[in-house]
């Protein structure tokens, strides 16, 4: 297997700066490699650069130098988000030099086992609680990867007898070639992300790239009640460890009495108290876990991504007994089905970070007053109808934003929904969400909920959903 230190002398380009491309040029830089760094923004808009110069570590900015990959470059770093399509990535495609992304630069150098955790939904909230978890156990775990703290940061600092807990998007394992975590989890797929990825095929593909390296030696978790899951199943080598809401496994983790697919989810709350999370191995084994009401956090989503934390947890050698208290006291992470306020007895959530039509979904289901919702966003293209039964069953009102809003406002009139709204954008996108909560709260009454969970991605107006989500609650907070 490579290490980052066997390119001492060799010409290494990271493309893109951010966090992820500081800490690897900085890990080549240290180990001996020829580093060059180069970033299509602006200098100014690159204040990380000053600290990778002042290592002599030479940076590139506002352009793509014509001779940035040449014959003699050993190796291109990419960011994630930058696409296969670039010029220097398809030069390097041309000249054959490989190309990777941080999170396997980070493989090659940890001493410690990885636990990477992918899906399309639920990736960071099963990570921070696997990381809780873990903690609590004594296991001394470093959470890191898409999640915020660079992979490279964390294997630096890792010693062999602890975890890394890795939350993986498809675009980072996209650029993986002997990344192997020794207990993979893969949590759903949905239909997203196709603008970069081109299709379903490469989008799924990626993902499956958690599982390429494993061995008989390592762990794979895998969503039992999603098809394309369970279909990647059947190729796995690692040992499996499912994990299902709506059946029982002979092994796995799962619920007792599991959930059936169409209950009414308002329902949903009473039931949770007699649903019972079940670890069985076979004949030999079934351990009753706790019941689903205890879960620190709300939803059916949420309940599989215990599961998920639970199967990961074990794999690692957590007792059942020690998961039971963090798997009681998390309190989710923020603008996940935060809890913001009530006022004038409507109660106000941040779900910005649901950026797509089933994260919406998920979210809409967990609750179960009457919801006034507020979304829209970025437009990718889709119709967005799969959510015209959830409207119909489940929505009071709409308040759409963004550029999906006509879209939004189409599912609301197909639905039958009474009271919709559209904001119209100007300059200030701040005022527009914040005129879309007076609306929202206009149209609630008392014991209603107003709920931002936009189905979209927030780039269209903000520049994160953390912003959304943080101007959300204050609109929200300043009713
Ligand atoms: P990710 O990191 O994959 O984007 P998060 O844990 O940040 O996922 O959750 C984002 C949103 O996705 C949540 O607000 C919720 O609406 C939805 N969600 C979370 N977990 C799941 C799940 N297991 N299945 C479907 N949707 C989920």
């Amino acid at each position: 297997m490579n290490h980052p230190a066997s390119y001492q002398g060799r010409r290494v380009v990271v493309l893109g700066l951010a966090r992820s491309g500081v800490s690897v040029a900085k890990v080549f830089h240290q180990l001996g490699a020829d580093v060059v760094v180069n970033d299509m923004k602006a200098r100014e808009l690159c204040p990380e650069a000053d600290e990778l110069t002042a290592l002599g570590i030479s940076v590139l900015c506002g352009y793509h130098p014509d001779d940035l990959i040449t014959e003699d470059t050993a190796l291109l770093i990419k960011n994630p988000g930058i696409p296969y399509s670039s010029p220097p990535v398809l030069r390097a495609g041309e000249l054959g030099v490989e190309v990777i992304t941080e999170v396997e630069a980070a493989y090659w150098l940890s001493p410690a086992p990885i636990i990477g955790i992918t899906g399309s939904n639920g990736k960071t909230t099963t990570t921070t609680w696997i990381g809780e978890i873990l903690n609590a156990a004594g296991l001394k775990p470093i959470v890191a990867g898409n999640i915020g703290r660079p992979l490279c940061e964390a294997a630096l600092e890792a010693t062999p007898d602890q975890w890394i807990v890795a939350e993986l998007s498809s675009f980072q394992l996209k650029g993986t070639s002997d990344f192997r975590p020794h207990i993979a989890l893969l949590l759903n797929i949905a239909e997203t992300h196709l603008d970069y990825h081109g299709d379903m095929d490469d989008y799924v593909n990626s993902k499956a790239k958690l599982f390429d390296n494993q061995t008989e030696d390592d762990v794979a978790v895998i969503n039992w009640d999603d098809p394309e899951c369970r279909a990647l199943s059947e190729f796995l080598i690692a040992q499996q460890l499912p994990f299902s809401l709506y059946e029982r496994l002979d092994a796995g983790i799962y619920i007792e009495p599991p959930y059936e697919l169409d209950v009414i989810d308002s329902l949903e709350q009473e039931t949770a108290k007699n649903r019972q999370i079940v670890f069985r191995q076979g004949e030999e084994m079934e351990i009753t876990i706790l019941p689903v009401s205890e879960l620190g956090i709300p939803g059916r989503h949420n309940a599989a991504n215990a599961l998920a934390a639970i199967a990961a947890c074990l794999a690692a050698g957590v007792a059942p007994d020690q998961l039971i208290e963090p798997l009681q006291l998390f309190r989710g992470v923020e603008h996940r089905l935060e809890f913001v306020r009530e006022v004038n007895g409507v109660k106000y959530y941040n779900d910005s970070k649901a950026t797509n039509p089933v994260a919406t979904t998920m979210s809409v289901r967990s609750l179960s007053a009457p919801i006034v919702l507020v979304a829209g966003g970025l437009d990718r293209g889709s119709d967005y109808m799969e959510l015209v039964p959830l409207f119909r069953d489940r929505l009071k009102g709409l308040v759409a934003l963004g550029e999906t809003r006509e879209k939004l406002s189409r599912v609301a009139e197909l639905a039958g929904l009474g009271k919709v709204e559209i904001v119209e954008p100007n300059e200030d996108a701040e005022s527009v969400l914040k005129q879309a909560v007076k609306q929202a709260a206009a149209m609630a009454e008392p014991g209603d909920i107003v709920l931002l969970s936009p189905a979209c991605a927030s780039w269209d107006m903000f520049a994160s959903y953390e912003q959304r989500g943080r101007i959300f609650k204050d609109s929200a907070h300043t009713l």
